[in-house]
């Protein structure tokens, strides 16, 4: 619920508006867990509640630890999905890479989630959810550490699943709740065009990634299918006409796969492509896993691409990758525990299906 629907909610069982809103902060500010821990509403207003409403859409099933200190939190859904999200401590940030759906749909071929097939949407609660568990294993492990940015960039393509996508990000953004600053947040997409379109007239405006991973169709065709549907020329357009903030920019992703997209004159097709975007360029060596056939480029290509592309003009910058002793790091997301997926993988004989309808 967001803070107007938890009112509603109160004013629909014949309670006064505020207690609807005293539960809601309870929840998003102080993140409580159950109605008995709300102290300052009288006891028989909290059985009430608890019979007519739930608190939280997930649980913690596992917690694995990189040697980096980034953490993998495995959440178990209500009705017993698997999901993940990871903690990356950063100097005093700690930024909380967060999912938006259960497996995905986008079929990108370096992608381990998308070998899970899309098994579902989360909803806004499971969404937002996956924020406040990680809150309080920080408070009760490190309370001197607190989740300072969010990132949707785990499993999912966000914009697929674009109704609960806003709906959290009012939530995560209320003032009464956990407050987080716009900026603060990006969402990231493979590059659905009309939703990109939708997203730029919300008011709430988070920051945008683009997976771009390529320097033309030819490649983006058949690393990323969704480019058969929305090319290259079509995001970019859509791009250029999103009402940017001042200020702000937009971010590129390009994972860098041996032998497919980084040479340097795929950099200088990448430049050209930007010419005139306000944004940055963040370059991802792959993180192998075992369901897709590529490799990271040698430590030398990826700088001699990333340097070529600066020489061009790009602002550019390299991810390091976090947590990939534990199967965290971008692009590697399918519930692998010790190395073993707990849920099966989709394993794709024939042609690459048909690229994700809107
Ligand atoms: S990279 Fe993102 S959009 Fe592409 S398949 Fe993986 S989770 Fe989906």
């Amino acid at each position: 619920m967001t803070l107007a629907d938890a009112q509603a909610f109160a004013v629909a069982q014949g309670w006064p508006r505020y207690r609807g809103e005293q539960a809601w902060r309870w929840v998003h500010d102080k993140g409580a867990r159950s109605f008995d821990e709300m102290t300052d509403v009288g006891r028989a207003n909290r059985a009430a509640f608890a019979e007519r409403a739930t608190i939280g859409g997930v649980q913690i099933a596992e917690v694995q630890q990189s040697r980096d200190g980034t953490r993998k939190l495995r959440l178990v859904t209500r009705d017993g999905s698997s999901i993940e999200s990871v903690l990356i401590p950063d100097g005093e940030k700690t930024t909380q890479c967060i999912s938006s759906q259960v497996g995905c749909a986008v079929d990108c071929q370096f992608c381990a989630t998308a070998k899970l097939g899309l098994l579902r949407n989360l909803d806004a609660g499971e969404i937002v959810d996956q924020v406040y568990l990680a809150r309080r294993l920080l408070a009760e492990q490190e309370p001197d550490r607190r989740i300072t940015n969010i990132v949707y960039m785990g499993m999912g393509e966000p914009l697929h699943n674009y109704d609960n996508l806003v709906r959290s990000l009012r939530i995560l953004t209320d003032q009464k709740g956990m407050a987080l600053s716009q900026r603060r947040i990006t969402v990231s997409t493979s590059g659905l065009v009309p939703k990109l379109e939708r997203l730029g007239n919300e008011d709430v405006r988070p920051n945008l990634a683009v997976s771009l991973n390529a320097p033309n169709d030819a490649i983006r065709d058949e690393i990323m299918p969704i480019n058969r549907k929305w090319n290259i020329g079509k995001l970019l357009a859509a791009l250029r006409a999103y009402p940017l903030e001042q200020r702000r920019r937009i971010t590129f992703e390009y994972v860098l796969l041996a032998g497919v997209n980084d040479a340097l004159a795929h950099a200088a097709q990448v430049a050209d492509l930007l010419r005139g975007v306000p944004c940055k360029v963040n370059v991802i060596p792959y993180n192998p896993h075992p369901e897709a056939g590529y490799a990271r480029p040698s430590r030398a290509a990826v700088e001699a691409f990333q340097n070529e592309c600066k020489r061009l003009g790009l602002p550019t910058y390299l991810r390091t990758p976090r947590g990939d002793d534990i199967d965290a790091a971008c692009g590697q997301l399918a519930n692998r525990v010790n190395g073993s997926p707990v849920v099966p993988l989709r394993v794709r004989r024939g042609p690459p299906p048909p690229p994700p309808v809107d």
